[in-house]
């Protein structure tokens, strides 16, 4: 197994004509892979597992930009807090205090983006709509200077239906569009992570700013 190269600057390409940034989602990957995509220039990485990536920021470049994408438990927060680029999957005002006052103790603002659950499939984590608007307001009203909201990240189903993915990110989109217009101090929405090696071009085309690819660039994952 060996990163595929040609595919990165293939994508790399397609993704800055459009000014969308890559992470590189290198989890179960080696350090020697993301040490070879780092060098052909990728500083954006993202991982799910909060060991892990504790175990690959003390041994790699310290200017990796390193992306939490997973699930966080909010017991787990205090380890990544000291480095973490920007938390992708928060889904919860308890998991945002969290974030929070372990920024406030690393002397850090932490980036986060809220989940919204956009897929058909039961089991992926995120907020609906609903739930959506009510963490907003929530955030809005408290004071939390150690996180600032600056967009959000979803997941389109795991289907094989292009026009299934497109809704989904559509709908996404539409719910992006409409807070971006309401900023307060500590949210600004300007980052919509959504896309996959699957289904980044569909991403692309209805508004990502930023995608997740793994398996592209680095080859299929055994499971874990
Ligand atoms: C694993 C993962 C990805 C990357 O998946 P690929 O299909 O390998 O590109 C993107 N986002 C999240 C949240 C992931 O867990």
């Amino acid at each position: 197994m060996a990163v595929n190269k040609e595919a990165y600057q293939l994508i790399k390409k397609e993704l800055s004509n459009r000014n969308i940034k890559l992470v590189a989602v290198s989890k179960t990957k080696p350090i020697e892979e993301i040490q070879e995509l780092y060098d052909l220039g990728q500083k954006d990485f993202g991982e799910n597992y909060v060991q892990e990536l504790v175990d690959k920021a003390s041994q790699l470049p310290k200017d990796i930009c390193w992306h939490y994408i997973g699930h966080l438990q909010t017991n787990k927060v205090k380890l990544i807090a000291p480095f973490v680029q920007l938390i992708h999957g928060v889904d919860s005002l308890k998991l945002l205090k969290e974030i929070n006052k372990e920024g406030m103790k690393n002397n850090r603002v932490i980036d986060c983006l809220l989940q919204v659950h956009i897929a058909q499939e039961e089991t992926k984590f995120g907020l609906n709509e609903e739930e959506l608007n009510e963490l907003i307001s929530q955030s809005a009203n408290l004071k939390m200077n150690n996180i600032i909201i600056c967009g959000l990240m979803g997941m389109a189903s795991f289907s094989e239906n292009g026009n299934l993915v497109r809704e989904e990110f559509k709908k996404l989109k539409r719910i992006f569009d409409q807070y971006t217009k309401h900023q307060t101090s500590n949210i600004k929405l300007q980052t919509l992570s959504m896309g996959m090696s699957s289904d980044y071009r569909i991403a692309a085309e209805e508004g990502s700013t930023m995608v997740r690819i793994g398996s592209l660039l680095f080859g299929e994952r055994s499971k874990m």
